[in-house]
C-alpha cells in the first residue's frame, strides 16, 4: 500500500519546534510542508516502513524514548532527535532509492541513542 500525501504547509509548521520540518509520517499518511523530493519522500517512507512494524503507537514510544535518552545524554535537542534509531536509519538510506526493496525487517535495531 502506498501512503497518502498531504500537503499542509502550516500544520508542518507547527511540529518545527527541535528542526525544520518538512514532513511528518503517520501511517498510512504523510503529511508534508511542500511538494516533497525524491529523498525526502523516500526518508518518509522508511518511516512508514517503521511503524507498519511496530503497529505505529510502538513507534512513537520508542520514539519519544529514544529522544528523552538522546536529550539526557547529550543535552541538545537537535543531537537527541538525530540520535532517534528511526532518524538515524532514514537519513543512513534516504538518499538510497533503492533502499526499501531491499530492507531487512526491523532495520532499525542496528542503530543505537
Ligand atoms: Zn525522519
Amino acid at each position: 500500500m502506498k501512503p497518502i500525501i498531504i500537503i499542509a504547509p502550516r500544520l508542518t509548521k507547527l511540529f518545527s519546534i527541535v528542526v525544520d520540518v518538512q514532513a511528518i509520517t503517520l501511517f498510512p499518511f504523510i503529511i508534508s510542508r511542500t511538494k516533497m523530493s525524491d529523498e525526502t519522500l523516500n526518508h518518509e517512507s522508511i518511516h512508514i516502513a517503521q511503524q507498519k512494524e511496530l503497529f505505529v503507537v510502538f513507534f512513537y514510544m520508542l520514539y519519544g524514548w529514544d529522544y528523552l535518552k538522546g536529550l539526557f545524554k547529550f543535552r541538545d535537542k537537535k543531537m537527541a532527535y538525530y540520535r532517534i534509531r528511526f532518524e538515524q536509519e532514514a537519513y543512513a538510506h534516504m538518499f538510497n532509492e533503492n533502499y526499501l526493496d531491499n530492507r531487512k525487517p526491523y532495520n532499525w535495531r542496528r542503530y543505537k541513542v
